[in-house]
């Protein structure tokens, strides 16, 4: 099972040129695309749901070409998009059975037992009753990975999940997601890095409408072993400090800043050699096309 996009590229009606020459290719599992707002990821997860058209490039699932048999492609595809719409004062049982019935799931008995199972699934049943209007932003997006889920597609694609959920429910939803992987492709659009460091098997990190990376975050962590080092410096230190070194990353703790610098040997001045994280590899890529980092 593969999704082959080759050379992926789109410019919006307003000039913005969203997509340049994206190509990734993504097996089975969990896989996630990394990067800051703006960066794309929206576009490339819009084109592969067959909702929008790029200007160039195809994209391949297995055999299917799915710029060109869209129909097929609908059948497989489980979507939760970035802005999750719910009817507010519907419950989630009684939506769930009309998107069955927009599936294609004629028999009332069979709907009534998928749906049964894809709500306990996503720990939802005793709430199912509820009008969606009255569920949590977590309750909201298991209710969204519910609808994704009908039909058992084989390729699901699911956009910053995670965003706007407090630490518990993302837990929860992270325990969810984290199930789907088997015998599907799930791609997941995040710009939180602990995201794809707890869920994905692969990841590729995207900035500016290009693909700036990919691998396993394992072995891209330990692709950066001896390059990373820290050092606490007061604010006022930082430009001078940044104008010495490639600052990569930079957190306030109690008034002073705990900065982390990618340099290819032993920078000294104070530094203190530490092991690579996800985040610095992340920072790392961004930086070079980004003018500024946040603190
Ligand atoms: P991400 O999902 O990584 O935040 P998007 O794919 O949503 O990124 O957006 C990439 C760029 O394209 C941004 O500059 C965004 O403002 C722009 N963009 C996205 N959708 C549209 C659209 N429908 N029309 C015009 N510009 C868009």
């Amino acid at each position: 099972m593969q999704l082959s996009i080759q050379s992926l590229s789109k410019t919006y009606a307003n000039k913005v040129h969203a997509l340049k020459d994206v190509s990734i290719n993504i097996q089975q599992g969990m896989f996630g695309l990394l990067g800051p707002n703006g960066a794309g990821k929206s576009s490339i997860m819009r084109t592969i749901a067959t909702l929008q058209e790029p200007d160039s490039g195809s994209i391949f699932f297995d055999d299917i070409n799915v710029l060109k048999e869209k129909d097929t492609v609908r059948r497989m595809l489980g979507y939760l998009p970035q802005e999750f719409g719910v009817y507010p004062k519907i419950t989630a049982e009684q939506m769930l059975d009309h998107i069955a019935q927009l599936k294609g799931i004629q028999s009332a008995g069979e709907r009534k037992d998928v749906i049964a199972a894809l709500l306990h699934r996503v720990n939802l049943y005793n709430d199912r009753k509820k009008n969606l209007g009255t569920y949590s932003g977590g309750m909201k997006q298991r209710f969204g990975i519910a609808q994704a889920l009908m039909g058992n597609p084989k390729l699901i694609i699911v956009d910053e999940p995670t965003a706007g959920l407090d630490p518990a429910e993302r837990n929860r939803f992270y325990n969810l997601l984290s199930e789907m992987g088997e015998n599907t492709i799930v791609i997941l659009s995040t710009h939180i890095v602990e995201d794809v460091r707890t869920l994905c098997s692969e990841f590729a990190i995207i900035c500016k409408g290009m693909l700036l990376m990919r691998g396993k975050p394992d072995e891209v962590i330990k692709g950066m072993d001896g390059t990373i080092y820290t050092k606490t410096i007061s604010k006022s230190e930082i430009q001078d400090y940044r104008s010495k070194y490639k600052v990569i990353s930079a957190q306030l703790k109690g008034g002073q800043l705990a900065i982390r610098v990618f340099s290819e040997a032993f920078p000294g001045d104070g530094f203190t050699p530490t092991a690579p994280i996800l985040e610095d590899v992340y920072f790392n890529a961004i930086a070079s096309q980004m003018d500024v980092i946040a603190l």
